[in-house]
């Protein structure tokens, strides 16, 4: 089990230590606007519990799984219905710079390379 204080989201975010813009939370998830988008629309998705990555959910998640795939769902549709599209994925490995897992959702023009 990681270090959930080591990484950005347990550490700063989650504990209320980095305010960031929220576009959703319940007591399981928390989304909120990019602070450096990659897109004119930006949200980052993650569960309040610590989970590594994508790859480490277990069976026991499978609730929060479907939690994080309904707000997903309902970002992703906000997104469209403004920009005529959305991606919506999730990073592993050396291409996960927090290792907390997190969907980015993101629309509109590239702001910047990623
Ligand atoms: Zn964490």
């Amino acid at each position: 089990m990681t270090d959930t204080t080591c990484d950005f989201y347990c550490g700063k975010i989650l504990a209320g230590l980095q305010e960031v813009p929220v576009y959703f939370q319940n007591d399981r998830v928390f989304a909120f606007n990019h602070t450096n988008p990659i897109w004119e629309a930006h949200v980052v998705l993650l569960p309040r519990k610590h989970i590594d990555s994508l790859i480490t959910l277990e069976e026991a998640d499978n609730d929060l799984l479907l939690e994080l795939m309904g707000t997903a769902k309902m970002i992703a549709a906000d997104f469209m219905a403004r920009y005529g599209g959305a991606r919506v994925y999730t990073n592993l490995g050396d291409y996960q710079s927090s290792k907390h897992l997190h969907w980015h959702i993101g629309a509109g023009s590239q702001l910047r390379p990623y």
